[in-house]
């Protein structure tokens, strides 16, 4: 394999990539097309897609169903500003959505990306509580190992270490952290994980205006899988002492963990939700916020009487367009089923990583998988080493794990686990 052929000098020049450093980057593989679980690289070599593309691409890639909601919206119009406009697309997305949400969350507040999501609902937490006349209620309060996003309040709420919150100071608000639940998915509760909040909530109460969390899975801050009834707990907790609940399920979404929502593990109903990521299946830039009509009410119903935000390429059309084939597709796609399989190939086929030095746990939930190592991995040899193995997973601090296409079949499957396994115990 030459994997200098795989790269490209003016990327590696001028092109920044997320989390590496300009100067002496950690290389970026050239795609030339992907379809299916598939990703051609620039030199014809092939790769198992073993990570959604972040979560996204449910469906795989270049699926016909989708290029054509895309090809036929491009026709009539591709954009127009929602200020005072509004179209099918935006409205028959918001239709569907109602239909496998919450039934207390029918207010659909578009945005562009999941971390502008996650603004836009504490920007709603906060202007709710000051249209109630408590306009001292302005801080947040959530779990450590949580991610997110990167924008400034989406990223004063995730885990404070992986965040790097030290390198910003004082430009980042400071926000009130409790421990992240030791009890597991699947596992014994253990009441202790709740007694943090309880302790903080009861001092702090007055200041906070939500808890924001990633409801049973917390994704890029540690792939972690805690117990159900420490939601159930917090919510509690919320409702006791006036603080709003926003669920962070933006990785959870569409299915991914083997329910359509990760709420639906818990039976809590949150008062904001944030969505995005496979929204679109991984076609386009796409999120939703979520609200009660208590949230979307009380704002309104208040000076200055709107809430106060609006982004230029608001409800965009041709992201609603594929966004509706796509939970469409979903739908009618068996998921429930795929998502099934897939969880038990991959207890059956990680297991084994258990009983390697190398590795500190193993955990699977949905159509995800994780091996947790004892040491943080190399990423640029591991990287290299899956090429060598034709799958692509990105594996990051002492993670590596995949959530695959759900249309994975199981010998493709199988030679992501098998690569999983094999390289971990190189390592
Ligand atoms: C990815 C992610 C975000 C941020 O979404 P972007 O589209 O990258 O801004 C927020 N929250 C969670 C849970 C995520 O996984």
């Amino acid at each position: 394999m030459n994997f200098d052929l795989m790269t490209d000098s003016f990327d590696r020049e001028h092109l920044w990539h997320p989390y590496t450093s300009t100067t002496n980057p950690l290389p970026a593989y050239k795609v030339r097309e992907a379809s299916g679980c598939r990703i051609t690289l620039a030199d014809g070599t092939e790769l198992i897609e073993g990570m959604s593309s972040w979560w996204c691409a449910l469906h795989g890639y270049n699926h016909p169903v989708l290029n054509n909601a895309v090809e036929m919206q491009l026709k009539r119009m591709s954009h127009i500003m929602f200020g005072g406009l509004t179209h099918d697309p935006a409205i028959e997305l918001g239709k569907i959505l109602l239909e496998i949400l919450p039934e207390s969350l029918d207010h659909i507040f578009y945005a562009d990306s999941g971390s502008v999501a996650v603004e836009v609902a504490m920007k709603m937490a906060v202007q709710y509580h000051y249209a109630k006349g408590a306009p001292e209620r302005t801080n947040f309060v959530t779990i450590r190992s949580g991610y997110h996003g990167d924008t400034w309040n989406a990223m004063s709420v995730c885990d404070p270490v992986t965040g790097m919150h030290s390198i910003f100071g004082c430009s980042l608000p400071v926000r009130f952290f409790v421990p992240q639940p030791k009890s597991r998915f699947g596992g014994e509760w253990c009441e202790s994980d709740i007694l943090p909040l309880k302790d903080l909530i009861a001092k702090n109460s007055d200041n906070i205006a939500a808890m924001i969390l990633e409801p049973v899975v917390q994704g890029a801050g540690g792939m972690w899988f805690y117990h159900p009834e420490y939601v159930r707990k917090a919510a509690e907790l919320c409702r006791e002492n006036g603080i709003l609940l926003i669920f962070d399920e933006i990785a959870t979404g569409f299915g991914r963990t083997g329910k359509l929502f990760a709420w639906e593990h818990t039976g809590v109903v949150p008062d904001i939700m944030c969505i995005g990521k496979s929204l679109t299946g991984g076609y386009m830039t796409l999120s939703a916020v979520l609200a009660t009509d208590d949230v979307a009410d009380t704002i309104s119903d208040n000076y200055p009487n709107a809430f106060m935000h609006g982004p230029t390429f608001m409800g965009n059309p041709l992201a609603c367009a594929v966004a509706k084939a796509s939970v469409e597709l979903l739908l009618d796609s068996g998921w429930k089923d795929n998502v099934r399989r897939i969880e038990i190939q991959l207890n059956e086929e990680l297991a084994p990583a258990r009983e390697l030095p190398q590795v500190a746990d193993v955990r699977v939930l949905g159509a995800i998988g994780v091996i947790e190592t004892r040491e943080p991995v190399n990423m640029e040899w591991m990287q290299r080493r899956f090429i060598e193995e034709g799958v692509w997973v990105r594996p990051f601090g002492r993670l590596v794990y995949i959530m695959p296409p759900f249309i994975i079949e199981k010998d493709d499957l199988t030679r992501l686990t098998t690569a999983l396994v094999k390289i971990v115990s190189e390592m």
